[in-house]
């Protein structure tokens, strides 16, 4: 289990075939002020990469933007409402198709409203792991160790989850409620571009 750093783009060919699990860190939570600093991408098999941003990229990333807008690659997120815009907005790729596990998570555990990545890892494959680095500075010119262990662990446990949460979404019956969800989540982080962020255009008033 390895965690390898890049700058800009991911090299060719390090990702094994199949879906891939994607995170993102920003400067902060409005998108088109808050700049991409870095992506990181794992297929499941044990390694993380992270790829990172400089202040001024041109966002070129030729391997990363294929890997993202491959529409046979399956891309598992952690709220891929943001990440989706993020991606969309810096590398200007729909990152899709979409499966994202805390949605999933508000379709099956509605015995709670904790839906943090960390209380899934903990619930649903019994690891702990640490949320302590999310609101550091993704644009420092060296990232700590701790901030790439951290990078690294957001997209570590993504594929186990979507086993887990996969199990449940039939038990309840709610597989294809789900699938439309994800569906609609690249439309849905447009809209967050586009003007309509906390604005529910389904609603009555
Ligand atoms: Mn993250």
């Amino acid at each position: 289990m390895t965690v390898h750093f890049h700058e800009e783009d991911l090299p060719a060919d390090v990702l094994a075939p199949g879906p891939v699990a994607v995170d993102t860190e920003t400067m902060g939570l409005i998108t088109p002020r808050d700049r991409l600093c870095v992506v990181q991408i794992a297929d499941g098999r044990g390694d993380e990469h992270l790829v990172r941003f400089g202040p001024g990229s041109d966002y070129a990333a030729p391997n990363l933007r294929a890997v993202l807008a491959d529409p046979d690659r399956l891309k598992l997120y952690h709220f891929a409402r943001f990440d989706i815009a993020a991606i969309r907005h810096y590398l200007g790729v729909v990152a899709a198709p979409v499966y994202c596990t805390k949605t999933a998570s508000r379709l099956i555990r509605t015995y709670t409203d904790r839906h943090g990545l960390k209380e899934l890892v903990r619930e649903l494959l019994g690891q702990e792991i640490s949320k302590q680095q999310q609101s550091s500075d993704w644009g420092a010119p060296e990232l700590s160790d701790a901030q790439k262990d951290y990078a690294a662990s957001d997209v570590r446990y993504l594929h186990r989850l979507r086993t887990e949460l996969d199990q449940r979404l039939a038990r309840e019956g709610r597989t294809a409620l789900a699938q439309a969800c994800f569906d609609f989540l690249p439309a849905r982080a447009e809209l967050d571009l586009a003007g309509w962020p906390e604005i529910d255009i389904f609603a009555h008033v």
